[in-house]
């Protein structure tokens, strides 16, 4: 399928410039003197690198009720995005060679987009004995998200994955300091409902223990889903000593804060939860001066009745795929307060450089993109969604930037009727 795209403006390394891209055989060369199979004109929209989303919980194996490969990796591609990490919370775990090719088995079956499958830190991701990291090349990077690591798995962990040249990507989380559960302390709906809430200490003093393994180790280390303003400064000054840090944050954290909690409903809830108007300031600031390094969804479907509990009963997490970079552009570039090349940089070309994941971008590279009318504005309603999860606290929410191609290596996985 040879495809030509006329008249958009096109990502480059230094901005946006109007011209021609044409795709054959999934990659992207000059459109010059070659005939296309077929003529799309894109006056006023934008062509983006294909956008990478690091932190995606697509449930299969395991938990197939939730989520599929396939409804996951159709709702990625609606999102723009043309690779997504796979958590490693599944059944059966990808911790070792068996559990990793029963994933990559059905990511061959279902997968729409690139899949790049998460490995686990430790055995079933329960603390207790480390993952066979060497039997497992296709992890991307190694994680036990949805959980934290004990501290002494974790160094033995640094030792062995810096050796393979990957990445340890952590859930902070210090259960002992939790506090409570569901949602943040303090959050005027935590007082309403007369619970504890869960602090901010249980993630940025495992942060600050982490980073201290990681400096000692000189394992290459990321920092999943960071939402609280010590952790941003903890992350500032690692940086500035120079040790191999990055981090993501999610669009729920710069563009809700948990006053934004206005009815006892489980689309507020995910882990870490919606913290403080303070904290989701220092996150905006994070992302400003570069501290935080991409934006990911740490997309995380459940049934809809697992949602539907309220704050106290639901299931831990939100989905994320579909309103990522509509949020994002609307909470940040619509405002003013960063560039849309660089809402680029974090979504696409950040997750891309750090995991190594992604080629150049531009003529003779693979023809991973998404065209975006970023004047589109629409009421966000999860009825539409391609995902098999429902639950977002961005519902009902008015955003701009619509997603209406999505071609990855070179096949179109995504097409908006009309187009
Ligand atoms: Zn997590």
């Amino acid at each position: 399928m040879k495809i030509l795209l006329k008249n958009a403006r096109v990502f480059d390394k230094t901005g946006f410039q109007s011209k021609d891209v044409f795709v054959s055989e999934g990659i992207i060369t000059s459109p010059a003197g070659r005939s296309p199979d077929s003529v799309l004109s894109l006056d006023g929209l934008y062509i983006f690198p294909g956008l990478t989303d690091v932190h995606v919980h697509l449930r299969e194996p395991g938990f197939s009720y939730k989520e599929t490969i396939k409804t996951g990796t159709a709702a990625a591609a609606r999102g723009g995005f043309t690779t997504v990490f796979a958590m490693p919370n599944l059944n059966p775990p990808p911790d070792g060679r068996a559990g990793l090719c029963a994933e990559l088995a059905a990511i061959a079956r279902g997968a729409l987009v690139r899949v790049l499958p998460y490995g686990t830190i430790t055995k079933g991701s329960r603390g207790e004995e480390l993952a066979d990291f060497e039997d497992m090349p296709e992890a991307v990077a190694f994680s036990d998200d949805g959980r934290g690591t004990p501290l002494h798995m974790l160094e033995a962990a640094m030792h062995r994955v810096k050796k393979l040249g990957k990445i340890i990507c952590s859930h902070c989380e210090d259960v002992s300091i939790k506090g409570g559960d569901h949602i943040a302390e303090n959050s005027p709906y935590a007082k309403k409902l007369m619970i504890t809430g869960i602090s901010s200490e249980s993630e940025y003093l495992q942060l600050e223990r982490e980073l201290a393994i990681a400096e000692k180790t000189g394992c290459p280390y990321h920092v999943c889903h960071v939402s609280c303003r010590e952790s941003v400064e903890l992350i500032r000054r690692a940086k500035a000593r120079g040790l191999d840090v990055t981090c993501e944050t999610a669009p729920h954290y710069f563009a809700l804060d948990y006053t934004d909690i206005d009815a006892d409903d489980g689309r507020y809830k995910m882990n870490p939860p919606l913290r403080s108007p303070r904290d989701r300031q220092a996150i905006i600031e994070g992302i400003c001066d570069g501290t935080i390094d991409m934006i990911a969804s740490d997309h995380a479907p459940h049934s809809a009745e697992e949602k539907s509990r309220g704050l106290l009963g639901s299931a831990m997490g939100v989905v994320g795929l579909e309103t990522a970079f509509a949020v994002s552009y609307t909470a940040l570039v619509r405002t003013g307060l960063i560039s849309l090349h660089r809402l680029v940089e974090l979504m696409s070309i950040n997750p891309a450089k750090r995991f190594r994941t992604g080629a150049f971008w531009g003529d003779g590279g693979p023809a991973d993109l998404a065209v975006f009318d970023l004047d589109a504005c629409h009421t966000v309603n999860p009825d539409n969604f391609l995902s098999m999860g429902k639950s977002t606290p961005f519902a009902g929410r008015r955003v701009f930037g619509e997603c209406l191609l999505t071609i990855c290596g070179g096949r179109i996985v995504y097409k908006k009727d009309g187009l």
